[in-house]
C-alpha cells in the first residue's frame, strides 16, 4: 500500500541519514587523527605573471592522503573540519609548513626574496583564535618576513565578531607586513559587501567568472573587463583563478589582470613535484624559460 511505501522510504532515509551520520563520525576520527600525524600537507599551486610569464608566488592547498581512499579534496574535508572545529588546527598546520617551505626555498635561492606564499584562513578561524598572534608565532618561529606570506579570507554574510576578523586583518597587514586577499571574488552574492568592509590588497576573481565567459562569450567577457577595471581604479592587485587555456590565458592579459593561477600554468602538486618544476634559477628568467617549455 502507499502507507508501507511511504513507511519504507522513511526507513531507508533514516537509515540513510544514520548511516552518513556514522559515516561522518568516521570521517572527523580519522581527520582528527591525520591532522596529528602528517595525513594532511599542503600541495602547492604556481602564481604567474601574466605579463611577463614569471612565477611570482604559490597558493597553498590541503590535501588530506588517506592510507586507504587515496587524495581526498578540500571541498570534501573543509566542511567537516569547519563544523567539527578542527578547522583552526587545519589552518595553521598549512599555514606554519607553508612558512617554513618558503624560508627553506628562499635560502635555498630556488626562489627569489620578494617570492610570494599564499594560504587560506577560514572565517571560522577567524571567529576561534587570535590569527595575528599566531602567525606573527610563526614568522618569528622561521624567521620569514612578513611581505613573503598573503592570507586569503573569503567573505561571509553569517561572519561573528566582523569586527575581532578586521582588527586581525589590519595588524597581519600593517604589523607584520602580509598581504590579505579577498578570495572567491564574486562568486558569492557577500563579495561586494566583503570588499567595502575589508582591508585587502588582492582581489581574487573566481574560477566561476571564467565559466560565465564559456557560457556567454560577449557578456561574460564584459563583465569580467568590469571587474577588472573595478579593481584597478580602487587601487587592487588582481588575480585570476581557474585560467584552463591559452584563449583565458590572452584575454587576461589583455584584459591588464596582474597574476593567474591555472590548471593552463601548472597544477597543485606536492613539493618535490614543485621543487622540480621551479628547478635551479638564474635571475628569474630560468622561471619564464622553464613555464614556457611546460606550456608547450
Ligand atoms: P580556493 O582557495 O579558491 O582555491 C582554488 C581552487 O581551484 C583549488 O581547489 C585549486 O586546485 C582549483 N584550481 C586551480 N586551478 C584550476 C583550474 O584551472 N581549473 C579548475 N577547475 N580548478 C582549479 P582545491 O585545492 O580543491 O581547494 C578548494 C577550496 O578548499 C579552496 O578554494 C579553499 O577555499 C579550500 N581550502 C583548501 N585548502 C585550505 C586550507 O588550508 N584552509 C582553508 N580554510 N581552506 C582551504
Ligand atoms: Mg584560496
Ligand atoms: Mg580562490
Ligand atoms: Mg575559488
Amino acid at each position: 500500500t502507499a502507507k508501507d511505501k511511504k513507511d519504507g522510504g522513511i526507513v531507508v532515509a533514516t537509515n540513510k541519514l544514520v548511516a552518513q551520520f556514522e559515516e561522518d563520525k568516521n570521517l572527523e576520527k580519522e581527520l582528527k587523527k591525520a591532522l596529528y600525524t602528517e595525513g594532511i600537507i599542503p600541495y602547492f599551486q604556481p602564481k604567474v605573471d601574466l605579463q611577463t610569464n614569471d612565477i611570482v608566488g604559490i597558493e597553498a592547498l590541503a590535501r588530506w592522503i588517506h592510507p586507504e581512499r587515496g587524495i581526498i579534496s578540500p571541498v570534501v574535508f573543509i566542511p567537516l573540519a569547519e563544523k567539527t572545529g578542527l578547522i583552526q588546527k587545519l589552518d595553521f598546520l598549512i599555514a606554519e609548513s607553508t612558512i617554513k617551505k618558503l624560508k627553506k626555498w628562499i635560502d635555498q635561492d630556488l626562489v627569489s626574496n620578494d617570492f610570494k606564499g599564499s594560504f587560506n584562513i577560514s572565517v571560522k578561524t577567524f571567529e576561534e583564535e587570535d590569527v595575528y598572534e599566531q602567525i606573527k608565532f610563526l614568522l618569528n618561529k622561521y624567521d620569514l618576513p612578513g611581505k613573503n606570506i598573503e592570507v586569503e579570507v573569503t567573505e561571509n554574510i553569517f561572519i561573528n565578531k566582523l569586527s575581532k576578523m578586521l582588527d586581525e586583518l589590519k595588524f597581519l597587514k600593517e604589523d607584520l607586513g602580509a598581504s590579505i586577499a579577498l578570495d572567491d571574488f564574486t562568486a558569492g552574492h557577500a563579495s561586494l559587501r566583503g570588499l567595502s568592509q575589508l582591508t585587502v590588497d588582492t582581489l581574487k576573481f573566481d574560477k566561476s567568472l571564467l565559466q560565465i565567459i564559456k557560457e556567454n562569450s560577449e557578456k561574460g567577457k564584459n563583465i569580467y573587463s568590469t571587474l577588472v577595471k573595478l579593481s584597478k581604479d580602487m587601487g587592487y592587485t588582481s588575480v585570476a583563478e581557474g585560467i584552463e587555456n591559452v584563449d583565458e590565458s590572452d584575454f587576461l592579459k589583455k584584459e591588464g589582470v596582474d597574476y593567474g593561477q591555472g590548471f593552463y600554468f601548472a597544477k597543485p602538486m606536492a613539493e618535490d613535484k614543485f621543487v622540480e618544476f621551479i628547478g635551479k634559477r638564474d635571475g628569474n628568467s630560468l622561471y619564464k624559460e622553464r613555464l614556457v617549455e611546460i606550456i608547450r
